[in-house]
């Protein structure tokens, strides 16, 4: 695999970070993560936008522009012949003595590309949906900034497979927040409600574009919190990733969702998802 470090383009192996990397030391970096499908970016430009969003939220000087970094991952989907998978980005405040006021300024950021081969359209979990289980949000507070603390999420994955399930879905202070690497959604008589943007989760890329083709194929939504009990009396559910697209999820905490199927209205959402992202695609 060729991975990109620092403006060079290198062999996974040779690809070097220093061991007083701040990403490192402090988890001070952010990232991105955007899906390629036939060869081109999914929705780059949102991906974009966002990460500039967290650089400037925590101060962080932008290792280049947007146009050289769409050049960089082209470049990286050109050297590794990627058809599907995805495009994970890194971008560090850089090395410097272990402190915990920011280092000086000047000092240069850290940009880090790689890929992973995935097959994601043609997904078998779509098919069968997922089974998730609740688990109490305990991340930070600035979870609309896409940092790369992601050890929370991580033990609650853990959480999930000990519990033989696929993922688990946090709450705070009685109400769903989201998935552990995902927004959350249930639908209840045609009705879609999924959490209104906030500190409190991420803003998902995903999200947007399904919210906005939901509205535009005449669906109801409603943006607000839900509790687990809700999401155990809805007609379906479903979550939606760059990563994952939009994928059913049909038992929280036990209890199985209608008739324990992925619903008619995720599974209508996925294909429009697909569709129109196939389309747009740069
Ligand atoms: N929420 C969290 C906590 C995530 O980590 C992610 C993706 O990694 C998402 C939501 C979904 O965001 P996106 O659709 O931009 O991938």
């Amino acid at each position: 695999r060729i991975v990109y470090v620092n403006g060079e383009y290198l062999p996974e192996e040779e690809a070097k970070v220093s061991v007083f990397d701040r990403g490192f030391l402090f988890a001070d970096g952010v990232y991105e993560v955007t899906t390629v499908l036939g060869g081109k970016l999914v929705d780059f430009a949102g991906h974009a936008k966002r990460l500039w969003r967290s650089m400037g939220e925590l101060e962080m000087t932008p290792p280049c522009t947007e146009e050289e970094l769409l050049a960089i991952h082209r470049e990286l989907i050109a050297r590794n012949g990627l058809e599907e998978g995805m495009i994970y980005l890194q971008v560090t405040r850089g090395a410097a003595d272990r402190d915990f006021a920011f280092p000086p300024e000047g000092t240069a950021p850290t940009l880090v590309l790689f890929h992973q081969e995935k097959v994601i359209a043609e997904s078998p979990a779509a098919e069968k949906g997922i089974r998730v289980i609740s688990i109490p949000d305990a991340r930070w507070g600035r979870r609309d900034i896409k940092t790369v603390q992601l050890l929370y999420p991580s033990m609650g994955k853990m959480m999930a497979k000990k519990a033989g399930v696929d993922d688990a879905w946090m709450v705070e202070e009685g109400m769903v927040t989201e998935g552990t690497s995902n927004n959350a959604y249930i639908v209840k008589g045609g009705v879609i409600v999924t959490r209104q943007l906030g500190t409190e989760i991420l803003h998902g890329i995903t999200r947007a574009a399904v919210l906005r083709f939901a509205r535009e194929a005449q669906m109801t939504v409603e943006e607000r919190p839900f509790t687990v009990q809700e999401a155990q009396a809805a007609d379906e559910a479903f979550i939606t990733s760059a990563s994952a697209f939009v994928m059913p999820v049909v038992e929280i905490d036990g209890a199985r969702l209608g008739t324990g199927t992925p619903g008619p209205v995720a599974t209508r959402l996925r294909e429009i998802y697909i569709e129109e992202m196939r389309k747009a695609a740069v």
